[in-house]
């Protein structure tokens, strides 16, 4: 497979489109942002963990019938694509009170959620990501209602498999983020990454941060806390209990 031209280039990831129809070429940068662009910085060997964990989470996923983009593994830091039209909502997940939620109620850092909350972010950089309810949703036609609940159903399954996914290596999920996509069927697709830039992870026990919040608050130790996840997910499947 050729790579061919660039199709989109955003904060973390670069898109090229290939000679195959409808397969492109995602490739994961070592840049970081936070806070909406005001912050950015490098953060080494990013591209390659960030690859690495989202195929293999991919792959887990499709084992519980779950359709991604993933198709394969290209190199350390690419992965080829399904093509996918992307629904401009960001789909957040969250078990455990952590980052904006704490802006917005009285929980406090580290509550566990008595049910995970689903909540939707448009995905608008100019306009800070507002939140928005179902109903604008459908209102401003992102998607149709059916899509919807689709998504959300999905996000609800992900964040099952995935939790005890992370519970059996020692890893708290405290929150993340997917974005869905149409493909060329017009199936609702998972697109974009899981890894520790789109999600929060926390040791069990100690509570130590594995994830993006190193870089956002300059907690230190950021690289050995990406390598650390990437490690901990590529740890062999323990025998169920
Ligand atoms: N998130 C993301 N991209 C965004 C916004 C949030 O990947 O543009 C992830 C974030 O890493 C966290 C979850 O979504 O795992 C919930 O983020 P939150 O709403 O708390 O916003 P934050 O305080 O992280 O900006």
């Amino acid at each position: 497979m050729k790579k061919k031209k660039k199709l989109y280039e955003g904060k973390a990831k670069i898109l090229y489109e290939t000679d195959v129809a409808n397969v492109m070429i995602q490739e994961f940068k070592d840049d970081a942002t936070a806070f909406n662009g005001k912050k950015t910085g490098r953060i080494k060997n990013k591209g390659y963990v960030n690859n690495q964990v989202s195929a293999h989470l991919f792959r887990f996923l499709s084992g519980y019938y779950i359709d991604t983009h993933f198709i394969d593994v290209l190199s350390e830091n690419t992965m080829a694509v399904k093509r996918l039209d992307m629904i401009p909502v960001e789909v957040v997940v969250r078990n455990v009170a952590a980052g904006s939620l704490l802006k917005r109620s009285d929980y406090k850092e580290g509550e566990e959620l008595k049910v995970p909350l689903v909540e939707y972010f448009l995905k608008d950089d100019a306009k800070g990501d507002p939140m928005l309810t179902p109903e604008e949703i459908i209102e401003q036609s992102l998607c149709t209602e059916k899509d919807l609940r689709m998504m959300k159903n999905l996000a609800i399954k992900i964040n099952a498999v995935l939790k005890l996914f992370f519970s059996r290596r020692n890893i708290k999920l405290v929150d993340f983020k997917l974005e869905f996509g149409w493909d060329e069927e017009g199936k609702i697709v998972l697109g974009d990454e899981i890894s520790p830039d789109t999600c929060r992870f926390w040791e069990e026990g100690s509570g130590e941060k594995l994830d993006k919040d190193r870089f956002r608050f300059d907690l230190g130790d950021v690289e050995k806390a990406y390598e650390e996840i990437r490690r901990r997910v590529f740890l062999e499947e323990t025998a169920e209990a």
